[in-house]
């Protein structure tokens, strides 16, 4: 390879550390016995600290139980699944947890992928492919998975404004009602915690002939009363024709899925590439993730108490008027807007009080809206609340930044 290639890279990475766009990955290794505690390892040194940005929303990923499956699962099946779901790697606990992630949307079948990206990517591209002349009508901060689907679905697309039905509607109405449709949203956005109309989506589809399709990775084993996600809590799993979501957040395992009447299931099961030709999921993760299932789908007590941590952190947060968005869900987004800020905070964070908490810059968020996305779970208990109010009240006197008054705080 000449030199010349080399630099093409070099440049490219120059580019992105000139917009304050290059990521630096921290290296951490979690305690599962003392979640959310975790060691963070940075040049030859090591410090304890408190992730305070997980996905892993229940601490599910290290509940003994979870564990266990997967640790006897290996032990009798092995590590790797072997081969693609039609060449042997079809296992029994794969099977079985396509029937509870069906149980669990009320879905007549369901499909597991190897992530919810490849989930997204691979059944909206084959499912409008399969629709005869599709126009799909997307909202506009779908994930980047859902984009990707949709663009390789080389199907015509509309984006419409974020949650807005009257948009969506507008755009609806200028097709023949026979002409195929698909909407594709989310249920929870997972950088600003807002929620879609999802009753008043489905309600347009009906109108105008619309199939609908959405993406609960962030809602999945956090709402209704078996976690079954907003579509559960509204009750709304029957009007939402494909419901996706991933057994890698609130589940704490690993993998993607979609949820939808048997003939979806099916075409999507011959036809996407993402699909048929990959090595299927390892059984261990499918049989933890089956247990997880099972555990968060039997109680809401983990729901509740990680709701009740949200709150007080959110609370806390707005007792020393920082910048916090209330939101509807059980993500706070504490807003800096702007990239190079929000990163030295993050590493004050962490250098300074042993708190992890991300920085999100664009691409995740559009530039000028970066925050430090927090995400409480159950183990975040009040006395790490108040380190972490602390510490950010300190911050913001530290860098002197605007304050706000949260009048309805409560
Ligand atoms: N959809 C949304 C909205 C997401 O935020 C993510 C991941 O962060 C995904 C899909 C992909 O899910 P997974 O992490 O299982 O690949």
């Amino acid at each position: 390879m000449s030199d010349t290639y080399r630099h093409h890279f070099k440049d490219a990475l120059d580019t992105l550390r000139s917009k304050n766009r290059y990521r630096i990955f921290m290296d951490i290794e979690r305690v599962a016995e003392n979640y959310p505690y975790a060691t963070w390892r940075f040049a030859g040194e090591e410090r304890d600290v408190i992730i305070w940005c997980s996905n892993d929303y229940l601490g599910m990923s290290r509940h003994p139980q979870v564990i266990s499956v997967i640790n006897d699962v290996t032990e009798k099946m092995g590590v790797g699944a072997g081969g693609t779901r039609n060449i042997s790697g079809t296992h029994h606990p794969i099977v079985e947890l396509e029937k509870i992630l069906s149980t669990l949307h009320q879905k007549e079948s369901a499909l597991v992928f190897t992530s919810g990206y490849i989930a997204n990517e691979a059944a909206i591209s084959t499912i409008a492919k399969l629709l005869p002349d599709c126009v799909i009508f997307s909202d506009a901060l779908n994930h980047a998975s859902m984009i990707d689907g949709i663009r390789q679905s080389n199907c015509k697309k509309h984006i419409f404004k974020h949650n807005d039905v009257d948009d969506l509607e507008k755009l609806l109405a200028s097709y023949d009602k026979s002409r195929s449709k698909l909407i594709v949203f989310e249920s929870v956005y997972s950088m600003d915690g807002d929620i879609a109309p999802i009753a008043d989506i489905c309600d347009l589809a009906n109108k105008y002939n619309a199939m609908t399709y959405v993406d609960e990775v962030h809602a999945v084993g956090m709402y209704g009363t078996r976690g079954g996600g907003i579509c559960e809590r509204d009750g709304l799993l029957q009007n939402i024709d494909i419901i996706q979501g991933t057994l890698s957040k609130a589940f704490g395992v690993h993998g993607g899925y979609i949820a939808a009447n048997s003939d979806i299931c099916d075409a999507v099961r011959s036809y996407a590439a993402g699909f048929i030709f990959t090595t299927s999921m390892p059984p261990g993760l499918a049989a933890a993730a089956k247990k997880s299932i099972e555990i968060v789908m039997q109680s809401n007590s983990l729901r509740i108490e990680q709701e009740q941590q949200v709150k007080n952190t959110f609370l806390a947060l707005a007792a020393k008027k920082l910048p916090v968005v209330k939101t509807p869900s059980h993500i706070i987004p504490l807003m800096v807007n702007d990239a190079q800020l929000c990163r030295d905070i993050s590493l004050r964070l962490l250098e300074k009080y042993n708190i992890y908490i991300q920085s999100i810059n664009y691409p995740t968020v559009p530039e000028g809206t970066e925050r430090l996305r927090i995400t409480p779970s159950p183990r975040h208990d009040d006395v790490l609340i108040d380190k972490l109010a602390h510490a950010c009240d300190e911050i913001w006197d530290y860098y002197r930044l605007p304050r706000v008054t949260h009048h309805h705080a409560a």
